[in-house]
């Protein structure tokens, strides 16, 4: 399980991409363009989850035996020094983040925790446990919130005390297991990808229980970034998709499927309603759901399929023969592009401020990839690219 960051301001990327070798490594790019391996270091379980915070220059890994380890890097990234281990977790670490001003670091597991340690003492500070293995986390440095995404399918949204937590709430909309998460705290929306291959936006911060459905891999989602700044999403999936969501559009929330025992166009018993089937002496039909209405519809009231971007449908999902009939041309103009990975991409990090990203392959390849042409970060920034 390969991990890697994204230096914000070196060109520098840290990695761990040869998991039997467990070794954390530090690339920098030489003068010729090309990067090259300067510092590594062994570690006695394979790495699983990685953090680095680049102004204190401290690197957090996370091992499969459920420990943290922390290093310091010197400032000509030539050297990195082992500061302490952090008996974090009783099982692999899937998500580690590290909070200068409180001098916590926060991790999650597959023991089912979320456990926070104090970075000057080394010691437990907190735990909590949920009924599944804690996936990936996101945190809110100003107000203490932490975002646990789980196998479940469950997000629990947590504020930690100094030793104890309370829940705040819990989001269900995902129909497997939460693969990614990105809490953005300016608009305060969080996003979330699943191995059922979407991608909800959840509204926090507008407290009306806002979700926009995203629909557009056809794989596990792996990594999802928010960048703020032009309000575009960038996910990738395990398949080697890279999607780049507009954001800066009003979408649709897609509908609730309604339940009937009949079909609510053409009035035909669902095979489950014995009574009317009995009573119309009529066979039961099969049920569907209209992705645009949400009605319950039989097969015959639901040939057509579309895409409707609007409501995050980027591919063709079954529709009403209404709501067909009410879908335009121009109403299937895509609101993202999709791109290819080609790489089975099982992680991927971003340093918006140059409008690079990096995904790391199951192949054990780690690619940088450009993406100012996509996401036009650069002009905001002063970045050109080379
Ligand atoms: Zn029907
Ligand atoms: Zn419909």
């Amino acid at each position: 399980d390969a991990r890697y960051l994204l230096d914000d301001a070196h060109t520098t990327v840290f990695s761990s991409p040869f998991p039997q070798h467990r070794t954390i490594r530090v690339w920098l790019k030489r003068d010729s363009g090309q990067y090259w391996p300067s510092i590594y270091h062994t570690m006695s379980s394979p790495c699983s989850a990685m953090a680095y915070h680049h102004d204190s220059r401290r690197i957090f890994v996370g091992q499969d035996n459920g420990a943290i380890m922390e290093f310091h890097i010197s400032e000509d990234f030539n050297k990195m020094n082992f500061v302490k281990t952090y008996p974090a977790h009783q099982n692999r670490v899937s998500a580690i983040t590290f909070c200068l001003t409180s001098e916590w670091v926060i991790s999650t597991g597959h023991d089912k925790c979320i456990s926070w340690m104090c970075t000057r003492s080394g010691s437990m500070l907190g735990r909590h446990y949920f009924t599944s293995w804690a996936s990936c986390l996101q945190y809110d440095y100003e107000t203490r919130y932490a975002f646990v995404g789980d196998y479940s399918g469950q997000i629990t949204l947590l504020k930690l005390e100094q030793n104890t937590c309370s829940i705040i709430t819990t989001l269900k909309g995902h129909e497997g297991s939460i693969t990614s998460l990105w809490w953005d705290p300016v608009q305060r929306l969080l996003f979330s990808g699943a191995s059922d291959h979407s991608i909800i936006m959840w509204d926090i911060g507008g407290r009306k229980g806002r979700t926009l459905l995203l629909q557009g891999h056809h794989d596990k989602v792996q990594a999802i970034c928010y960048i703020q700044l032009t309000r575009q999403l960038v996910s990738c999936s395990a398949d080697g998709g890279i999607a780049v969501w507009n954001m800066d559009i009003s979408r649709e929330e897609a509908p609730q499927w309604l339940e009937s025992d009949s079909c609510q166009k053409c009035e035909q018993p669902f095979f489950w309603n014995i009574k009317q089937m009995w009573d119309t002496k009529t066979l039961g039909l099969r049920q569907h759901h209209c992705r645009k209405c949400g009605q319950a519809v039989c097969g015959k009231c639901s040939t057509k399929r579309s895409s409707y971007p609007i409501m995050g449908f980027e591919f063709q999902v079954r529709v009403c023969d209404s709501c067909f009939e009410s879908i335009k041309d121009e109403d299937r103009t895509s609101l993202a592009t999709f791109h290819e990975g080609k790489h089975n991409i099982s992680h991927m990090s971003m340093d918006i401020s140059r409008g690079l990203m990096v995904t790391c392959g199951s192949d054990r390849i780690v690619k940088i990839w450009d993406m100012t042409p996509v996401v036009g970060c650069s002009l905001a920034t002063g970045f050109s690219s080379r």
